[in-house]
C-alpha cells in the first residue's frame, strides 16, 4: 500500500489537475503524505494545504521541481519544504516562469515554420497563467489533430532533439541546488534515468558524476521508487542512493496528461520513512 507521493503537478505548472483536484485524488487513494511539486512555481501550495484539511492527518509537503541541463540531457532537481514566502527565491522563478514563456513562444513558431501552426493564445490558455510548458504544446497540438497523444508531439517535434525544440534559458544542476538550499529547502534529483512512458527522454549519462557533484554541494536525496520505473531500476538506483548517502524518494510524477498508461497517484512511491528522514532534515539548521 503505498502512502507517500513527493512528485505531482496542477495546473500552475503543466498538471491538468488544480492543486484541491489533486489533493482529492490523492486523499480518496489513501495517500497519507504528497508533495506538490510544480515546474518553477509554488503558486499551488497554500491551494493544496487547504483542500488537505478535508483529509485528516494528511501532509502536504511544499516543494518545487527546477529544470537544469547538462550537455545532452537534463537534470531535474526536487525541493522539499521549499520556503514559499522568500522574496528571493520568488524572483527567480519569476524570470525562470518568463524564460519558459519566450522559450514556448519560440516552439509554437518553429511548429508553424513546419506547417503545424499552434494558436499562441490556446497554448496560453492551457498553460492557465501558470508555468507555461511543452506538454501545453503538446495538448494544443493534439486539439489541433496533429498528434494522437501529447508524448507523440515529444516524440515528432519538440522532443530534445525534435525539429521544433528551443533549448531553456540554461541553468546548472549545481545552481539549482545552491538556490534551493539558500531557500532552506531540500534537494533532491529527480527520474535520474530513462523512463519509458516518456520516450524520447534521455538518460542522465553521467549521473555518477552529477551526483558527485551534486552531493558535494548539498544533495539530500534521489529518487528511487517513479512513475513506471521497473523493479530493476530502482534496484540498481536504490543501491546508488546508498553508495551517496542520499535518501531514497520518489513519486508518480502525475501530470493527468492524457498520455496512455500514465503512472497515477497511489501506484508508486518511496516508503514512509523516507518522508521522516526528510522531515527530521527539514528540522535541523544547516
Ligand atoms: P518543459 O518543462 O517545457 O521542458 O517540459 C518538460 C515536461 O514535459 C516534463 O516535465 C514532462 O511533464 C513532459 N515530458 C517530457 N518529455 C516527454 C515525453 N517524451 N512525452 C510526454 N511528456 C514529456
Ligand atoms: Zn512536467
Ligand atoms: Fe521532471
Ligand atoms: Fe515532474
Amino acid at each position: 500500500m503505498i502512502e507517500v507521493d513527493l512528485h505531482l503537478h496542477t495546473t500552475h505548472s503543466d498538471g491538468a489537475l488544480t492543486p484541491a483536484e489533486l489533493v482529492s485524488l490523492c486523499g480518496n487513494r489513501g495517500l497519507k503524505v504528497i508533495a506538490v511539486s510544480d515546474h518553477d512555481s509554488t503558486d499551488g501550495i497554500l491551494e493544496a494545504l487547504g483542500a488537505a484539511k478535508e483529509f485528516p492527518g494528511m501532509i502536504v509537503v511544499p516543494a518545487i521541481e527546477m529544470s537544469t541541463d547538462i550537455p545532452g540531457a537534463e537534470v531535474h532537481i526536487l525541493g522539499y519544504f521549499v520556503d514559499y514566502l522568500d522574496v528571493n527565491f520568488q524572483r527567480t522563478l519569476r524570470e525562470l516562469r518568463d524564460g519558459r514563456e519566450d522559450r514556448a513562444r519560440g516552439m509554437v513558431k518553429r511548429l508553424s515554420k513546419l506547417g503545424f501552426p499552434v494558436s499562441w493564445d490556446r497554448v496560453e490558455a492551457l498553460s492557465g497563467g501558470g508555468a507555461i510548458g511543452r506538454p501545453h504544446i503538446a495538448r494544443a497540438m493534439v486539439e489541433a489533430g496533429y498528434v494522437e497523444y501529447p508524448r507523440d508531439a515529444f516524440d515528432k517535434f519538440i522532443g530534445r532533439n525534435g525539429p521544433a525544440y528551443v533549448e531553456r534559458t540554461k541553468l546548472e544542476p549545481v545552481e539549482a541546488v545552491r538556490m534551493l538550499l539558500s531557500n532552506r529547502a531540500l534537494p533532491v534529483v529527480a527520474h535520474p534515468t530513462y523512463v519509458s512512458t516518456k520516450t524520447g527522454a534521455d538518460n542522465i549519462a553521467d549521473l555518477w558524476q552529477v551526483l558527485t557533484e551534486l552531493k558535494e554541494a548539498g544533495l539530500v536525496g534521489l529518487e528511487v521508487y517513479y512513475g513506471d520505473y521497473s523493479s530493476d531500476q530502482v534496484s540498481t538506483l536504490s543501491n546508488l542512493a546508498d553508495q551517496f548517502g542520499l535518501i531514497p524518494c520518489g513519486g508518480s510524477d502525475y501530470h493527468a496528461s492524457g498520455n496512455p498508461s500514465e503512472p497515477e497517484p497511489g501506484m508508486v512511491g518511496p516508503p514512509m520513512e523516507s518522508f521522516e528522514a526528510l522531515l527530521a532534515l527539514s528540522n535541523t539548521d544547516p
